[in-house]
């Protein structure tokens, strides 16, 4: 607060012996200069609703160069430090193992079909950067935590405690907001990759597991197939000590020799999910429920009207909360649960009804981009794909 202003019901942090004590944590934002105005959009939501009061430092990562006016636009409005990085040459290109031609050549065919980035190669270097090197960052040794923000995503409940402090006191280890489907035809072997590593390394699936959210049935992982749940990761709040494990590390090289983030398109989301909900507690998994959150097309919005919307907490529109949507993945969340009736923290979550698969796809915001098919979602073809290919042909593979 600044000399002047009116007087609110904010916690005041002002004064040094109410200096909240911090936690080793950081935001993490992954952007391309070209998307300053919408990083900036996205900063001013996470101070608004929660930094301002906290002074967390902000992380910005790029594979190229920051220039001057995104370092001096970003700085201007965070209210902890600001750190601006490199990502370096190895985590940010095709190991040496993968076969460009092949490549290339999946990548036409996957543009070719319409399948949403499917020709996109800077997005499959961006999916395995989240998926195996965000974590091994230099800039990042001194954190346990991190919440990942997106350029263009906002926030719209305050948030009055410290997520990172709760991370900690209650030993949780990957925290989420939205979940949904993944459209198969990006991970057609992810899977059975999965399955593979999990008859390899017994050892590190977890007792307790939250197999249940991707796997329908009760089956175990070599039984069962995946139902393409995950957590949407463009919004994470995790420890980073998990993703240095050696399990994972074990994990992501497993998956990493297969060639399969370029040949196909691994996403980081169900890569991350897959890993949280086979090797950890199911515990360790939180539903941040009270954080209002949108990125398109999706918005999450707390439903309880007294403990959220009375009080002035939250301004966005509850009957547009995606969790009750059809490509939601809230009924196969719940079942992990046991079903308690209590997402995350919040107690009073009205019953979601129970979804089939015939009921999914009615009442959507996704229809105009997405149709059925008998596999699950897929992207309606489009001109996206078509000017994928362009690049490709033009050598640009973007
Ligand atoms: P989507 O959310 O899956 O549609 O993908 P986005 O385009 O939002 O990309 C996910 C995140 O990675 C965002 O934070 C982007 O700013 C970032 N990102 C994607 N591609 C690149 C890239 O080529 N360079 C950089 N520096 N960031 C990228
Ligand atoms: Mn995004």
């Amino acid at each position: 607060m600044h000399d002047g202003d009116e007087p609110t019901d904010d916690i005041d942090f002002t004064t040094t012996s109410q200096q909240p004590q911090l936690e080793r944590a950081t935001f993490v934002m992954l952007v391309r200069n070209s998307e300053l105005h919408d990083a900036r959009s996205s900063i001013r939501y996470v101070e608004d609703r929660f930094n301002k009061n906290f002074h967390y430092p902000w992380l910005f990562l790029n594979d190229k160069p920051f220039s001057p006016e995104f370092i001096h636009m970003t700085r201007s409005l965070v209210s902890g430090n600001a750190t601006y990085g490199r990502i370096p040459k190895d985590a940010w290109s095709m190991p040496d193992w993968v076969d460009r031609q092949k490549a290339r050549e999946c990548m036409r065919a996957m543009a070719t079909k319409n399948i949403l980035y499917g020709g996109s190669e800077s997005y499959r270097h961006m999916c395995r950067f989240f998926s195996g090197f965000l974590w091994r960052h230099e800039l990042l040794v001194d954190y346990d935590y991190y919440w990942r923000v997106e350029p263009n995503t906002q926030l719209y409940c305050d948030l009055t405690y410290d997520p990172f402090t709760f991370m900690r006191e209650n030993n949780k280890t990957y925290g989420f907001v939205i979940n949904l489907l993944e459209f198969p035809s990006t991970i057609e072997s992810l899977w059975p990759t999965v399955q593979n590593f999990s008859r390899e390394h017994p050892e590190y699936i977890h007792p307790n597991n939250a197999l249940d959210f991707i796997v329908d049935d009760n089956k175990n992982i070599t039984e069962g197939g995946y139902n393409n749940c995950h957590f949407w990761s463009n919004f994470e709040i995790a420890s980073l000590k998990f993703w240095r494990s050696q399990a994972y590390r074990d994990f992501f090289d497993f998956l990493d020799r297969t060639g399969n983030f370029y040949y196909e398109r691994w996403g980081d989301a169900p890569v991350h999910s897959i890993a949280a909900s086979i090797m950890l507690d199911k515990e360790e998994i939180h539903w941040f429920y009270d954080i209002g959150y949108r990125h398109h097309p999706f918005t999450h919005c707390p439903e309880p009207k007294q403990e959220f919307h009375d009080s002035g907490r939250c301004y966005c529109n509850p009957t547009q909360n995606f969790d009750r949507d059809p490509y939601a993945c809230t009924t196969q969340y719940r079942r992990m649960r046991g079903d308690l009736g209590v997402p995350g923290r919040v107690p009073g979550i009205p019953e979601q009804p129970v979804l089939n698969r015939i009921d999914r796809g009615k009442g959507s915001g996704l229809r105009t981009k997405l149709k059925m098919s008998t596999d699950g979602l897929e992207l309606m073809p489009g001109d996206e794909g078509a000017a994928q290919l362009q690049k490709i042909e033009d050598g640009e593979g973007k």
